[in-house]
């Protein structure tokens, strides 16, 4: 119904004109700056009767034509809300329920491994994909067990084997009467020592007991053998800890002494030969007397030619015997050489 020209005119808006052109329907419009809901159709009389051709609009505004909208957009929010919230409640119990198998399989494993001693997995119930994996733990966890078991008895085997070695090592290098160094441990020693490292001073003794024969001969073996144990002992004290003393068989004993130069291993030796001769060897029946013999010989790179200062130690060795024994004899290289 149109009136006077009040307010602003609306035959501009597209809703008017659509319903002027006969359409229905309903359109969103700015009128006056406020948003409506316009809706339009035409009167097509009744029955027979055309009726007048009247269009009709109507306008609400949009907050009250959409409030219900708005109402159940409200309830659908709170719905969905409360229904996700008993969803993830439901979820995290299922959720619980499914991994709780799996949980405690896990925490097994961890204790297991925590005390390798163990090696054993229980079994566990839950789903069928739950039991087959306990079951392939349990299998794994046992060959482990196996396994550290045999790596246990290898390395406990390997560690005696060592041990065993180095008794060996020991005893094929140790004089069982004397404790001291065989001839083979010796030059496995002087190799250990002195190869690739240059020594300046270094002096050989060899050593022999005198008349020994005749000690075994008078007193009996097994008071020679005390006799060699005593001389054996003296030799070892009136060294110095570097000193290398070796039984190279019967009654002869090898004395080498790094950074002692010729006069001084001289000397040395002549003051072992007095000890030697002081001592009264306590044995089975009366205390006994010996006396040694000792060669000397000294040599500027000993570990090149040690066989050969040894030899002319030995050399030396004979002429003390030959010159009376209970005496010292050196073989120093001559100034020329
Ligand atoms: P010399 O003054 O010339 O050295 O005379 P010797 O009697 O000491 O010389 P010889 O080398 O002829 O004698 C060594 C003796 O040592 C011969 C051997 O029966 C004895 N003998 C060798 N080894 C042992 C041992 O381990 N124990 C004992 N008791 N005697 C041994
Ligand atoms: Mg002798
Ligand atoms: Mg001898």
């Amino acid at each position: 119904l149109l009136g006077p020209n009040i307010g602003e005119a609306m035959d501009h808006l597209p809703a008017v004109q659509a319903a002027l052109r006969g359409e229905t329907g309903a359109r969103r419009e700015t009128v006056e700056s406020s948003e409506w809901l316009v809706g339009y159709d035409s009167a097509n009389g009744y029955r027979d009767y055309p009726g007048l051709g009247w269009r009709v609009l109507t306008m609400t505004p949009m907050e009250i034509a959409y409030a219900p909208i708005r109402e159940i957009e409200g309830g659908l929010l709170l719905l969905g809300t409360i229904a996700a919230l008993i969803g993830s409640g439901i979820s995290y119990l299922v959720a619980r329920r499914l991994t709780a198998p799996l949980n405690r399989l896990a925490e097994d494993a961890r204790r297991s491994s925590d005390r390798p001693e163990t090696a054993f997995l229980s079994r566990s119930g839950g789903s069928r994909e739950v039991v087959r994996l306990s079951q392939a733990l349990r299998a794994l966890v046992r060959r482990i067990g196996t396994y550290e078991q045999d790596l246990a008895t290898v390395s406990a085997e390997a560690s005696a084997l060592a041990e065993h070695n180095s008794v060996l090592k020991e005893m094929a290098q140790t004089d069982p009467l004397t404790g001291l160094l065989n001839r083979r441990g010796f030059f496995e020693a002087v190799e250990a020592r002195f190869v690739g490292k240059p020594q300046t001073d270094l002096s050989v003794l060899v050593l022999d007991i005198d008349r020994f024969k005749a000690i075994n001969d008078t007193h009996g073996h097994g008071v020679g053998d005390t006799v060699i144990q005593a001389v054996a002992r003296l030799c070892r004290q009136q060294c110095r800890e570097g000193d290398l003393v070796a039984r190279f068989g019967g009654e002869e004993f090898v004395l080498l002494l790094p950074g002692c130069p010729g006069p001084a291993a001289v000397a040395f030796a002549g003051r072992l030969r007095q000890r030697i001769a002081d001592q009264r060897i306590e044995t089975q029946t009366s205390p006994i007397g010996v006396t040694v013999s000792i060669g000397v010989a000294w040599g500027q790179d000993i570990s090149e030619g040690l066989n050969e200062a040894i030899d002319r130690a030995d050399r030396a060795l004979y002429r003390a015997k030959v010159n009376g024994r209970n005496r010292v004899e050196a073989r120093l290289p001559s100034p020329a050489a």
